[in-house]
């Protein structure tokens, strides 16, 4: 490990993996992904927080900003606010609420109702599967605003449209914002944050958190550097609306700012577009300073203060993190928290089903290949009782079944949604052979390897493995290794 390493002082002490370079530059990302809450109303107003209803039915004077109107608090976002801080391992501190002004059509009030210079979460971290910490910077409260669709345009696109609709269901939904610090290297950390965030955001009940529906939205920063000196200047991608795409633009940035920089050019600080069909790029806006949001402190709102009592409640009620999950079934299967069949089977939320087959006397490595390769299409409870994988992988281990035949069996019960791994055996021919058939092999097996044998008689154990062999050979594995020994010994005398 050591001698692709060099260490970076500048780098939050993480350093440099040689293999992480782009031509002798190092990436860096910060991600700001913004998550819309899983609450029944918006965040403050009674009206409902739904996705893809007709539009402008979920509105309401606090929604569209009418004169008089005033916000009030939803507790239900708050809580879940908390919920992803304290999961991200976040201080949940006292906050406040600021206005952020700015005109966009999509947001009626001409002010997002924001936090600030104090908000809810702070300083956390989130761990990759492979251990690698990211720092959490804040995850804080904010209101969606309206979305906006443009139309007799190509692609959707503002550009060369005939005119734009705007639907306010979606102003006002609550959202937690939660940025990273610049702790990512490479594209393929980028990803894995989003999907292990994503996760957690699911297993705390948080968000649906699907980017196809908008309700988990990335903006990527990116920036290059040579290892050892500053950090290079971001740019902000947006528009980024899946995993993979997030890759690909964070991919296709680092390359387009490190060919500018090689060019003699110098990077400016903007905001740019990820388009997915041309992918690349494009400038949207060069960056806002936040003195033209003009923030000041939301009149119409107390500071947020939850109760310790609250807050502890919470933190109690957190279930079981996705990363905990891996290293409790990763311990139990002697495998790596880490491996492929680990990660799927977790993020399938099979984990507690392997478990129990292992407290039904089966044996947990082996219900954990099963599920990963069989359970594919089942979700957190499988339709097969765990006792009937528990039976599969005992005759597996115990030498009833070899590794193919324990699948094929399996398949018919996975199929029927259950049934006695016993029984599919015989009815497969599975089944270990009677002993008077197990008899005539053995006979043959001594006939066929007479050398064996007599060695075998003299005491030389190595030999029984050319007996045994040979009978597994002509019963075509259906026999019990157990069985022939013993057979082959009570023949010895
Ligand atoms: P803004 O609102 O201006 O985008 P934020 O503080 O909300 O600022 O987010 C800044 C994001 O940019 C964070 O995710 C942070 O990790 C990331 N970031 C900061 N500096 C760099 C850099 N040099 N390269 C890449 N990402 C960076
Ligand atoms: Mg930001």
């Amino acid at each position: 490990m050591s001698d692709n390493r060099l260490v970076n002082p500048l780098d939050n002490g993480r350093p440099t993996l040689v293999d992480n370079l782009i031509d002798g530059w190092e990436l860096v990302v910060g991600l700001e992904v913004h998550v819309e809450l899983a609450t029944a109303t918006k965040l403050f107003s009674a009206s409902a927080n739904r996705f893809g209803d007709e539009p402008n039915i979920h509105i309401d004077p606090v929604t569209l900003g009418l004169p008089g109107a005033l916000p009030v608090l939803n507790r239900h976002a708050v809580e879940l606010a908390m919920r992803i801080g304290l999961a991200l391992d976040c201080t949940v501190q006292p906050s406040t609420f600021h206005r952020k002004n700015y005109f966009y059509p999509d947001m009626p009030k001409a002010y997002q109702i924001s936090q600030y210079d104090q908000p809810i979460n702070i300083d956390g971290h989130l761990d990759l599967p492979n251990g690698q910490r990211i720092g959490i910077e804040r995850a804080h409260l904010e209101e969606d605003t309206g979305k906006s669709t443009h139309v007799g345009g190509p692609s959707g696109r503002i550009h060369g449209s005939s005119h734009s609709l705007i639907d306010f269901n979606r102003a006002g939904v609550p959202l937690v914002e939660i940025v990273s610090r610049p702790d990512m290297r490479t594209a393929e950390e980028a990803r894995q944050y989003v999907t292990e965030l994503r996760g957690i955001l699911l297993a705390v009940g948080a968000s649906d958190a699907k980017m196809e529906e908008g309700s988990m939205r990335c903006d990527v920063n990116v920036s290059v550097h040579k290892p050892g000196t500053m950090f290079g200047t971001r740019c902000e991608i947006k528009n980024v609306n899946s995993v993979r795409s997030l890759g690909r633009a964070t991919e296709y940035e680092a390359r387009r700012q490190i060919a500018m920089i090689e060019a003699g050019e110098t990077v400016r600080q903007e905001t740019r577009h990820w388009d997915e069909n041309d992918g690349r790029t494009y400038t949207l806006r060069t960056k806002e300073d936040a003195d033209d949001y003009r923030y000041f402190l939301e009149p119409d709102l107390v500071p947020l203060d939850p109760s310790p009592e609250w807050i502890q409640a919470v933190r109690e009620a957190l279930p079981m993190l996705p990363g905990a999950r891996r290293t409790r079934l990763g311990a139990a299967t002697g495998t790596a928290p880490d491996s492929e069949a680990v990660m799927v089977v977790v993020e399938r939320g099979q984990d507690d089903y392997v478990l129990a087959v292992g407290h039904l006397g089966g044996d947990v490595a082996r219900a954990l290949v099963h599920v990963k390769e069989a359970y594919a299409d089942q979700g957190a409870e499988p339709s097969v009782a765990a006792q009937d994988l528990a039976l599969l992988t005992r005759m597996e281990v115990g030498g009833k079944l070899t590794a193919t035949q324990a699948k094929a069996v399996l398949a018919d019960i996975v199929e029927a949604g259950g049934g006695d791994a016993q029984a599919i055996a015989v009815a497969k021919g599975f089944e270990a052979l009677d002993t008077s058939s197990l008899e005539a092999l053995v006979d043959q097996a001594i006939a066929e390897n007479a050398d064996a044998w007599s060695k075998f008689q003299a005491g030389e154990g190595k030999a029984l493995g050319a007996l045994v062999g040979a009978v597994m050979k002509s019963s075509q594995g259906k026999a019990d290794g157990k069985l022939v020994t013993a057979l082959l010994n009570a023949k010895k005398g």
